[in-house]
């Protein structure tokens, strides 16, 4: 599997904002936000998009959905609301090919998206 910068950022290779961490799973601030609140949750085993999930990581992404639920909760933009979305290969605008799924909130975020 090819490495990416979220891999190099996973060994703390390259530094970043952690706001959450367990034994299969990360979550740090986008570099880059496009809403007050943008953080991206990863797996540590390096899938390169969504396309390319097996079966075998069925609960692995639902605990990867189920983390940044739960921190939209701990913030408190949950009641308000926020969006969970997964860029997926080119036309999906997917940048770095290490699966991660982005949190954005903390404003009202238009639709459909550009
Ligand atoms: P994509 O476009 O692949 O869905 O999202 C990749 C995201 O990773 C972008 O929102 C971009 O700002 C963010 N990103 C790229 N490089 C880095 C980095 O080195 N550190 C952090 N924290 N975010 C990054």
């Amino acid at each position: 599997m090819s490495d990416t910068i979220f891999g190099k950022i996973i060994r703390g290779e390259i530094p970043a904002n952690i706001v959450y961490e367990d034994v299969d799973l990360m979550a740090f601030e986008d570099a880059n936000p496009q809403a007050p609140v943008h953080v991206l949750f990863i797996p540590k085993e390096a899938i390169a998009s969504a396309d390319l999930l097996e079966d075998r990581h069925a609960e692995l992404v639902g605990r990867l959905v189920l983390a940044a639920r739960r921190y939209a909760r701990e913030i408190g933009i949950a009641e308000n609301g926020y969006r969970l979305i997964f860029n997926t290969n080119g036309d999906g605008g997917q940048s770095v090919f290490h699966l991660h799924l982005h949190l954005l909130g903390g404003r009202p975020l238009g639709w459909p998206p550009g």
